[in-house]
């Protein structure tokens, strides 16, 4: 795309930056505004990362977000990178804008969604990763902040956004098929990963089962416990507590048995408790999780996908 020389200024040339009142986020890597596209006036959103505040693997991490947004262009639910501008004292995204906010807070409300509702979410999200993966991304910071709505209600499409933790695999090579290496020479682990799902696109799989149930049943699968699942003893400060949620997590200690779980079809509880299998190896690939019963389960008021 649009890189510039050193010291040209192109983003403040291409793009005008609006005022403080139009901040849309902010995360641990800078800030995200409104921004004007200057020839069309189209309004785009734009990720400033002030290079002062950058350590050094962040500036790594800055183009491999590039890279990755930029391999997984052209799909309906992963948000399209404009342009790049690497300025001296920043780094400038240009994003398309998505104006409903981010999915977080549509479920801070604390209900959970409809199963309907939390279909139709998941389904977008779910082929925007599968995408990302079969291009050679690996997401990795799934979680409701970085999934975007169209607009703000349950109802709207969602968008994928924040590459910022992305991984991205060989370039050119599809990443399920191709072990690296000359194959009477390549070790039995490469081709275990190249083969069964590595490359750790499991762990998306497995941040999209977390965020699956979040959206059945309103609360997270794994959350600041208070008391030892070995002792029973009541946890006092704040860092036992974390220790023993991953403890949970390493074991897949969940539980469904709020009362919201009876209300929600056999079929998406079997996804979910897929999705949430300890060993990746075990763990459905998203392809797999797209031929799922549950997309084409009957429920009420609404129509099979796919
Ligand atoms: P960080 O890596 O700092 O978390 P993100 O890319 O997640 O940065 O952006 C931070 C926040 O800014 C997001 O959670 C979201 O609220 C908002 N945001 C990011 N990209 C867009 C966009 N394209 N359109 C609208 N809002 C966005
Ligand atoms: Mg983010």
């Amino acid at each position: 795309a649009h890189r510039d020389k050193p010291g040209s200024c192109l983003a403040a040339y291409a793009f005008d930056l609006t005022d403080e009142a139009s901040v849309l986020g902010e995360g641990a890597s800078g800030k995200v505004v409104v921004g004007k596209d200057r020839k069309t006036g189209k309004e785009v959103a734009i990720k400033v990362m002030v290079k002062r505040k950058l350590q050094d693997e962040d500036i790594a991490a800055v183009s491999v977000e590039v890279d990755a947004m930029q391999r997984t262009k052209g799909h309906p639910h992963v948000v399209e990178l404009f342009a790049f501008f690497d300025e001296p004292d920043a780094f400038y995204l240009a994003i398309e804008l998505v104006r409903g906010g981010e999915l977080f807070t549509q479920l801070a409300s604390g209900d959970a969604y409809t199963e309907v509702e939390a279909r139709n979410a998941m389904h977008q999200a779910v082929a925007a990763i599968e995408w990302c993966h079969r291009n050679g991304v690996v997401h990795r910071d799934l979680k409701p902040e970085n999934i975007l709505l169209t607009e703000a209600k349950r109802s709207a499409a969602v968008k994928v956004a924040d590459f910022g933790f992305a991984k991205t695999i060989r370039p050119g090579s599809h990443p399920l098929t191709t072990p690296c290496g000359t194959p009477g020479y390549v070790a039995p682990e490469i081709l275990k990963s190249a083969g069964t799902y590595g490359y750790g696109l499991s762990s998306d799989v497995w941040s999209l089962g977390v965020l699956l149930f979040i959206l059945l049943s309103g609360e997270p699968p794994f959350y600041l416990p208070t008391t030892s699942m070995k002792t029973g003893k009541k946890l006092k400060d704040e860092r036992e507590r974390e220790a023993e949620m991953f403890r949970r997590i390493r074991h897949g200690v969940y539980h469904m048995d709020n009362a919201v779980w009876t209300e929600v079809t056999p079929e998406a509880r079997s996804l979910v408790t897929s999705m949430l299998t300890v060993d990746p190896d075990e763990r459905p690939t998203l392809m797999q999780v797209q031929r799922h019963p549950w997309w084409t389960a009957k429920l009420e008021g609404s129509a099979p996908l796919r």
